[in-house]
């Protein structure tokens, strides 16, 4: 696996200096995120073959799974518990493209050869 700042950072497994991801900025960023088709600084492929990313999508559903109970954890005895599954839900909004823009990323360091 390559080096953990080329995950915060999102960007490519392979030279570590060509973006993953069109967003700029943070991870945090809530725009739907665009990927790039291919690396602009050692033009590899971020999306060898069809079905690629689909275990990366485990990933996510893992990470908002974990941050759904963070959220419960902290808040739960302070709130009724229709305000909670409120807020749950705008957690779960609010992550959706952090999760997914992280998941992808992670997904391309962990498997590229
Ligand atoms: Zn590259």
């Amino acid at each position: 696996m390559s080096d953990f700042k080329w995950v915060l950072n999102g960007t490519c497994p392979i030279c570590g200096k060509g973006k993953v991801f069109e967003t700029k900025g943070s991870l945090l960023h809530l725009k739907a995120p665009k990927m790039y088709e291919r690396c602009s600084e050692c033009n590899y492929k971020f999306d060898k073959e069809p079905g690629y990313f689909f275990g990366a999508m485990y990933i996510s559903y893992g990470m908002a799974i974990a941050e759904l109970i963070a959220v419960f954890l902290l808040i739960t005895w302070f709130v009724p518990l229709g305000v909670l599954f409120g807020i749950m839900f705008a957690v779960l909004m609010l992550t959706m493209f952090f999760n997914y823009r992280v998941s992808r990323i992670l997904w391309i360091h962990i498997f590229h050869e």
